[in-house]
């Protein structure tokens, strides 16, 4: 689950990282009062204007802009609210902003280079540790620096039991050029940062840029957070800092009713129980000749409310010329299954393409019998491979 910035500042400042102060705006008056209350509160002159969306590269599209007076706090705040924010990682048609962040300039005025630090925590999966990433060279362009001069990106990996030493903290800063009082910061934002991520079971802490300001602070500008989905059930609050406006709705709608979405590129759709037997079966879909064009894991409980869910979301994809329904009745018995798909299918009425259902375990005998007597434009199968010749013959 992405966080957006603000909240990925709020949560980097409980673990004691310095941040770019802010504060968050939904109209163009809020956005002037945000920017009053820090002046008081920080005593800048200047003010930066950044819409809050789930995407990077905001400074390219236009959704980053500095105002250095009150009118053109107003005027970037209307400007950027509302728009179409198209970023280099967003789609052609971007991201709509409904929010964005006042924060002060921490930019010392008449500074003509201030120094952009790129710094991000991951997982490192293949050598099952964590690693920090960090780079002399941060800002708008590290992507171009990766590729062009990679040598200029380091890595320090952390073992995950051991946690981050104080030595590796040390050498970062120590890589990074600082020294004096900037060197003791960088060391402490380090350590810091590392801390948030482990506490907050995250999977990517990216602050890029983090300033090097002149008089040594070291402040994050910036973050992206990525938290793991799988942890969110022991924080709360940060479970509920999701903000469904920037998924997509058929993703949202899914895991609203315990359904395993992923919209792929093929023509038969399909409905499984279990994970593994989802997989399987879009094997047995490309071998008749069709291609996936989702995989869809209903769970355990193939109730006629979760089947109606699960053939709405998936006859939204137009590409759909059937679907295929594979259910292994062990938790839940074949005929309950039978009768869910029917009355589902009666409920949405106006299902075009032809259902294939495939009902396998206890008291299949008696769903097949169902079906083929419901009078629907359903058809049953017992064994797989009928169920992937019907399929065959509606594709081919
Ligand atoms: P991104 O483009 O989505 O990564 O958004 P960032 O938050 O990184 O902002 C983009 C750029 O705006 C940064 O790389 C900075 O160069 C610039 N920026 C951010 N905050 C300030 C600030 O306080 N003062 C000035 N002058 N520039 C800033
Ligand atoms: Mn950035």
């Amino acid at each position: 689950m992405n966080l957006h910035e603000y909240q990925g500042k709020e949560l980097l400042a409980q673990y004691g990282v310095t941040i770019q102060r802010g504060i968050v705006a939904h109209t163009a008056d809020e956005a002037v009062e945000a920017a009053k209350k820090l002046t008081e509160e920080t005593g800048t002159g200047w003010h930066v204007i950044k819409a809050q969306v789930h995407a990077g590269g905001r400074g390219k599209g236009g959704g980053v802009k500095l105002a250095k007076n009150l009118d053109q706090v107003k005027e970037h705040a209307s400007n950027i609210l509302g728009m179409q924010l198209v970023t280099p990682q967003t789609s052609a048609e971007g991201k709509l902003v409904r929010k964005i962040l006042i924060t002060e300039d921490v930019f010392y005025p008449g500074e003509t280079e201030p120094s952009e630090i790129y710094i991000s925590v991951l997982m490192d999966r293949e050598r099952k540790c964590n690693v920090i990433v960090y780079s002399t060279e941060g800002g708008m362009d590290i992507e171009e620096v990766a590729e062009k001069t990679p040598h200029l990106i380091n890595k320090e990996y952390v073992d995950p039991l051991m946690g981050l030493q104080g030595f590796q903290a040390r050498k970062i800063a120590f890589n990074l050029g600082m020294t004096g009082v900037a060197y003791k910061n960088m060391v402490k934002f380090i350590s810091n940062l590392y801390a948030a991520f482990v506490g907050s079971d995250a999977s990517m802490f990216e602050i890029n840029p983090c300033l090097h300001a002149s008089d040594g602070k070291i402040i994050a500008v910036d973050s992206k957070v990525d938290l793991d989905e799988n942890a969110l059930f022991r924080h709360k609050d940060l479970a509920a800092l999701r903000d469904t406006d920037e998924e997509d709705p058929t993703d949202v709608e899914a895991k609203e009713y315990g359904l395993n979405f992923v919209n792929l590129d093929g023509n038969v759709g399909c409905m499984v129980n279990g994970a593994g037997l989802a997989m399987a079966t879009m094997d047995i879909i490309k071998l008749s000749g069709g291609e996936p064009a989702n995989f869809l894991d209903v769970g355990g409980t193939a109730d006629a409310a979760r089947v109606e869910k699960a053939f709405r979301i998936i006859l939204r994809n137009e590409k759909v010329e059937a679907i295929l329904i594979n259910i292994f009745g062990g938790i839940v018995r074949c005929d309950r299954v039978a009768q869910g798909v029917i009355d589902a299918y009666k409920n949405i009425g106006d299902i075009k393409v032809p259902i294939i259902v495939r009902l396998q375990g206890t008291n299949a005998e008696i769903a097949k019998k169902m079906i083929d007597e419901s009078g629907l434009e359903v058809r049953s199968a017992i064994l797989l491979k009928e169920a992937a010749d019907e399929v065959a013959k509606v594709v081919g």
